[in-house]
């Protein structure tokens, strides 16, 4: 089933043309690989050149070396870059990468085509590289480690400041489910962390949805959703390695990187839980660390908050909502900025004005928002029902992941992520239920009530 929503999605994609999961596929990579991108009019094939890191050229880049030999491809030296340091995904890294494939270009008289080896680092860099010299490049999967496979962004470090800079995802994904279980259990704890985030995203989107802010594309929400929960159920298996169990892992978050390919947007794959990430990676969570908390495993503490947020959100009946009184509580946008200035320091304070500004909405447009929830309410609560679960069951299915499921596991408190919340509210200019809460006059009360006695991390 998923095989054909993979297909679906592909074939709506912009930039991806082919993706290959299975057991063992990486000894076919080389065919699969050199048919997308390596072949010319005149019926040669292009020169490849593979970047990995010592880590991800053992677990699979030796292997996808065989296999282009296979094909007749012409091999270039392999990129393999020092396991120690943790390679950082870093401007002069991808310029690196750019010249040694213009060099290669030179020598070669082709145009030589990047493959990268690997999760994280290695795909951004070298998607960054591919983008700068305006040529495609293919990914083989090295851990089910996050959804950006397939995006276009790449989380890039520029002087110590990071940015996502806007690139083109690769053409060709090749994923080995026998690499992937293979892979250090942290990393899968951290996809798995990553893929839970689809689930209070999911319901930011169905709230953005029924207030008419931003409307679900039914065809993406089915390629990013329909298999995010059976995907999650059996975390005890992806923590013992067993092969099969990474189908519905590796394939989700796939799908995830794919559905913003189709929908050129990243709501199909984050809503609020994602903010909170975001905003520890700012203040250099876990920097004095060796190895700092990865991205999922941020996200998996986000995403517990704001399941724990909904749970108290939903105690509520907002059909009970005095309109008229909320819309009297209303601020003027001046005390908002004033709010948000208090909240932030700095640049990012800036930030988060421009971006609360998009959704700020004058008391007459509050009116009319409140009572188009209250008018879905009978359509959209259990839609938000079926989709939640419950903050302290999903605790456990992170744990038995082997991710994250309290605050203290990223060096975190509890008064560390309630502190966040107002952050996480206002960082950006997407709409979820945070701006839901804050509409209605409950955003407060609501973050207290997470955090009072017998709350999930109290
Ligand atoms: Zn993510």
């Amino acid at each position: 089933m998923s095989d054909e929503i993979i297909a679906r999605a592909v074939a709506d994609a912009g930039d991806t043309d082919v993706v290959d999961v299975g057991r063992g596929v990486a000894s076919r990579a080389g065919g699969v690989i050199a048919d997308a991108l390596a072949k010319q009019p005149d019926g040669s094939l292009a020169p490849v050149l593979i970047v990995a890191d010592e880590n991800t050229w053992e677990a699979a880049g030796k292997t996808v070396a065989e296999s282009f030999k296979a094909a007749g491809v012409p091999l270039t030296e392999p990129l393999i870059f020092p396991a120690h340091p943790i390679p950082y995904a870093s401007l002069d890294n991808a310029h690196s990468i750019a010249e040694r494939l213009l060099a290669l270009d030179k020598e070669t008289g082709a145009q030589v085509v990047p493959v990268a080896i690997g999760s994280g680092t290695m795909n951004d860099l070298t998607k960054l590289a591919a983008k700068d010299l305006g040529r495609r490049y293919a990914v083989v999967g090295t851990a089910a480690s996050m959804d950006g496979y397939t995006g276009a962004g790449a989380p890039i470090s520029d002087n110590g400041v990071k940015v996502t800079m806007n690139c083109v995802a690769p053409k060709v994904v090749v994923f080995d489910l026998d690499v992937a279980a293979a892979a250090p259990a942290a990393m899968t704890a951290s996809g798995y962390g990553d893929l839970a985030a689809k689930i209070p995203g999911g319901a930011d989107w169905i709230l953005a949805d029924a207030t008419g802010v931003e409307p679900i594309n039914d065809h993406v929400w089915e390629l990013v959703q329909s298999g995010v929960h059976q995907a999650l159920a059996h975390p005890d298996d992806l923590a013992a390695g067993i092969p099969e169990a990474y189908t519905g892992l590796v394939e989700g978050l796939i799908l995830s990187g794919l559905a913003m390919q189709v929908y050129d947007g990243t709501r199909p794959a984050s809503g609020a839980e994602h903010y909170f990430s975001h905003i520890w990676e700012l203040g250099h969570l876990g920097a004095d660390k060796e190895v700092p908390p990865s991205h999922g495993f941020k996200v998996a503490i986000g995403t517990l908050a704001m399941l724990a947020f909904y749970e108290k959100f939903l105690e509520r009946d907002i059909t009970a909502l005095d309109i008229d009184a909320a819309v009297a509580k209303w601020p003027a946008w001046d005390a908002v900025e004033a709010d948000i200035r208090s909240t932030f320091d700095g640049a990012l304070a800036d930030h988060a004005v421009a971006e609360t500004r998009v959704k700020y909405v004058t008391p007459e447009e509050l009116a009319a928002r409140l009572q188009r929830i209250i008018d879905s309410w009978p359509k959209t609560l259990p839609r938000l029902r079926e989709q939640l679960v419950p903050a302290r069951e999903f605790a456990a299915k992170l744990a038995a992941a082997g991710a994250p499921h309290q605050p203290e596991d990223i060096g975190l408190t509890a008064a560390d992520v309630k502190a966040t919340f107002p952050k996480a509210m206002y960082y950006r200019s997407r709409y979820t239920v945070l701006d839901v809460a804050r509409e209605a006059g409950w955003f407060d009360e609501l973050v207290e009530e997470v955090f009072a006695p017998g709350g999930l991390w109290s």
